[in-house]
């Protein structure tokens, strides 16, 4: 029998419940604690004796931002100049000395990185080490004092665990799939054009791309011929000639998509060419949530549709799921898209359009639950990668007044 939990069950069912959110509930909770401290004061007396009557209005307090020391950096293969030097801004303008570890599969990124960008910073602060799984396995086992890490969830884990044997802090920019609900009242045009876009931006291999629609049976009837329309529009009748439509990094991934085609019903492209690894912008229809295109982040310029009766339903087979990096809605209704926003969770969020939260530098960018943890982007990245170390100066004297702290706790003492 475990003693935790029904206690648990009974916690995550009130959180689920949403009870927990409105401002008044809040407000009401922080209350109560403060009727804790009024009503028991002479029961809590004793325990808070040694902590009351400081003078600190001549103390001066602070928060001293302080590098960590050493940090590595860990970055993937999609984007892997932006993050390479993305995460390297923030370490290095908060004083660190860094590592940068970037991914051996964008081969000809990483040669440059290891040998031209050590020229432009300086060296004894700065190294680039190369590697795969194996080798980062070794350079993991280092203590390191911030590990900055950019990739999939399963290594995530492998990095998380390196790190908690040093008691290491981490950063995780992990993936994941990232739903995108479309309401019964948009345009299917504008909202085909936006989400065609942004499946396909980077031939689909983004951690913030949209992975999937949710929608019912009619919309989908009028988003499929709107979404072939902007794919012929963006690149042209045979996409595999356009050069803005990029292709697919290895072998081993084109080899993985390429299994995912047969989930459901292509209604869209479908075509592939291994020896260009190439696969076409494609949208799967009759798609099951237990489909293996539903199961893993699809990394690939692949759409699938599921159908969903209401709204309801839609947000109840996200929260089914692991937390998103990125969640999309789009609605005519400013009041479907905050439902959906107060009804979820999701690293990021951004209605009626594909990753734009993430060029504003104002603000976080990064995952929740399996999606990542902490985050960074503009200041953000500088607080990441610095300790925020609490301070407090008092002066040398007055030491009449701290006295009364001091034991022992006698009535006579404490008329000091
Ligand atoms: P990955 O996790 O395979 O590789 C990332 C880094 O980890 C690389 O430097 C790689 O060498 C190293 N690595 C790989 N396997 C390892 C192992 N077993 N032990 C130790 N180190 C290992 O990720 P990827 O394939 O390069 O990138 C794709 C993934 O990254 C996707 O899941 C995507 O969503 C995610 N991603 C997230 C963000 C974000 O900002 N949240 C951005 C880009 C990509």
């Amino acid at each position: 029998m475990d003693p935790f939990a029904d206690t648990l069950q009974r916690l995550r069912e009130a959180f689920v419940s949403g009870r927990t959110r409105p401002a008044e509930f809040r407000a009401s909770q922080l209350k109560g604690l403060s009727r804790f401290l009024r009503e028991n004061k002479q029961l809590l007396q004793e325990a808070l004796a040694q902590d009351l009557h400081k003078a600190t209005q001549l103390d001066s307090a602070f928060i001293r931002k302080e590098p960590f020391g050493l940090v590595l950096i860990l970055s993937p293969w999609n984007y892997p100049l932006n993050l390479s030097l993305g995460p390297l801004v923030g370490a290095l303008a908060a004083g660190n000395c860094v590592v940068l570890k970037p991914s051996e599969i964008s081969k000809s990124t990483e040669k440059v990185l290891a040998e031209v960008l050590p020229r432009y910073v300086d060296q004894s602060c700065f190294a680039v080490v190369l590697g795969g799984p194996q080798e980062t396995g070794r350079l993991l086992e280092h203590k390191f004092d911030y590990i900055f890490f950019t990739g999939n969830p399963q290594v995530g884990k492998i990095v998380m665990t390196a790190a908690a044997k040093h008691l290491t802090p981490v950063t995780l920019e992990l993936g994941g799939k990232n739903p995108c609900y479309v309401d019964d009242n948009c345009d299917p045009q504008t909202v085909a054009n936006r989400v065609a876009f942004f499946r396909c931006f980077n031939a689909g291999q983004t951690c913030v791309a949209p992975d999937y629609v949710l929608c019912s049976p009619e919309m989908q009837a009028r988003l499929v011929p709107a979404l072939q329309s902007a794919i012929t529009r963006f690149y042209g009748d045979d996409p595999q000639s356009s050069p803005d439509l990029g292709r697919i990094i290895s072998e081993k991934h084109f080899q993985r998509l390429r299994g995912l085609l047969s989930c459901g019903r292509v209604v869209i492209g479908g075509q592939s060419d291994e020896s260009d690894l190439y696969i076409a912008p494609t949208v799967l229809v009759d798609v099951q949530e237990t489909d293996p295109v539903m199961q893993e982040e699809i990394f690939g310029p692949i759409l699938p549709i599921v159908n969903v009766r209401s709204l309801g339903q839609a947000i109840d087979f996200i929260n089914r799921r692991e937390k998103p990096l990125a969640l999309y809605a789009f609605s005519n209704s400013s009041q479907v898209v905050k439902r959906i926003l107060a009804q979820t969770s999701s690293g990021g969020f951004c209605g009626n359009d594909g990753f734009m939260h993430l060029t504003l530098a104002s603000l976080p960018f990064g995952g929740v639950g399996s999606s990542g943890m902490g985050s960074y982007h503009g200041k953000f990245s500088f607080d990441t990668f610095s300790h925020h170390r609490a301070c407090l100066l008092r002066p040398p004297g007055l030491e009449k007044i701290y006295a009364i702290r001091y034991p022992p706790h006698t009535p006579r003492n404490l008329r000091v």
